[in-house]
């Protein structure tokens, strides 16, 4: 398939996606069949398994993660 972020080409992966939960956490699903851009790096998740892992992200409580790691947050301000 075609990147839609810069015209590259995206293959068939298996690779990570992050996602936030509602209360600001950070979850990370690896090893997700997806399509990524060889150019950008896009990630193209199917239809199905987007819905998978917003189920999963939704019992978040119940998920058993294999690592736990700190993530660093920096916030950057606008203006001058
Ligand atoms: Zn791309």
């Amino acid at each position: 398939m075609k990147c839609c972020a810069c015209g590259g080409t995206a293959l068939a992966t298996a690779g990570a996606v992050r996602m936030t939960r509602k209360d600001g956490s950070l979850i990370i699903f690896t090893e997700v069949p997806l399509s990524q851009c060889r150019q950008c790096g896009e990630q193209y998740l199917s239809g199905h398994w987007a819905e998978r892992l917003g189920e999963l992200l939704h019992r978040g409580d119940e998920l058993v993660p294999q690592e736990v790691v700190a993530v660093p947050v920096v916030t950057v301000r606008g203006g001058s």
